[in-house]
């Protein structure tokens, strides 16, 4: 057994890992799911994992997918969990994507795919709330970085004007909501370099659309999306 993987299982010790749809304590950080949870998991997987661009309407952006149907009740309690208050399933949920959708082999250590090739760099979505103490796409996209060896920009990317909450508004008034609510900070970190655009929820793509378009004003190449969740209506 390698070092880092001695240092998990030491975590996993002290810090024991569970289950990020329902909390319940599993054996290993590996294990990913609880017996129950990995059954309920199939009918929550969004498949195929692409998100359907007519559906979204969503701009500047290569391509998109989600792991999961946001509107399942599993996927949705176990994100409000993770934004509520246990950041440290953010982690949990970053494995299930790279296991589900990178073919990331813990025995392995390595993905299926090579993304040195696909990105230069995953890029969180920045936060829409202020004061939480935690900044849940940052911590899934560290996590996920790590496994899929990407680098991670956590300060590439910034909200730069606070915005009316998104929810309850239609397509139009988000994107009004939002346009030049993101900047692009550091420039050098994205310029020239394919993003890894990733967020926790897509609802109608008009806050990835929004940050893509500034990451490309900034010189990226092109900008893909990854979301852990997508709301998909009718
Ligand atoms: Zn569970």
């Amino acid at each position: 057994m390698k070092l880092d993987r001695w240092m998990e299982t030491g975590i996993d010790l002290i810090y024991p890992p569970r289950c990020p749809f329902c909390g319940t304590i599993i054996p290993s950080r590996w294990e990913l799911l609880c017996p129950e949870c990995r059954e309920e998991e199939k009918a929550a997987l969004h498949r195929p994992a692409r998100i359907d661009r007519e559906k979204h309407y969503y701009y500047c952006i290569e391509s998109a997918a989600a792991l999961y149907k946001y509107h399942h009740p599993l996927v949705q309690n176990g994100i409000l969990r993770m934004k509520s208050s246990e950041p440290w399933y953010a982690a949990g949920f970053a494995r299930l994507m790279a296991v589900r959708l990178y073919g990331y082999e813990p025995d392995k250590r390595k993905s299926l795919l090579d993304f040195s090739l696909e990105y230069g760099c995953i890029v969180p979505v920045p936060d829409s709330k202020t004061g939480r103490g935690y900044w849940v796409t940052g911590l899934m996209a560290r996590e996920l970085g790590r496994l899929v060896g990407l680098p991670v920009e956590t300060k590439a990317l910034k909200k730069i004007r606070s915005t009316v909450r998104q929810a309850g508004l239609d397509r139009e008034e988000r994107l009004t909501n939002l346009i030049g609510a993101f900047e692009v900070t550091s420039p050098e970190k994205v310029e020239g370099k394919k993003i890894l655009l990733l967020d926790d929820i897509m609802t109608t793509g008009s806050t990835v659309s929004c940050c893509a378009q500034a990451l490309l004003e900034a010189g990226a190449v092109s900008v893909c999306v990854i979301c852990l969740a997508v709301s998909e209506r009718g």
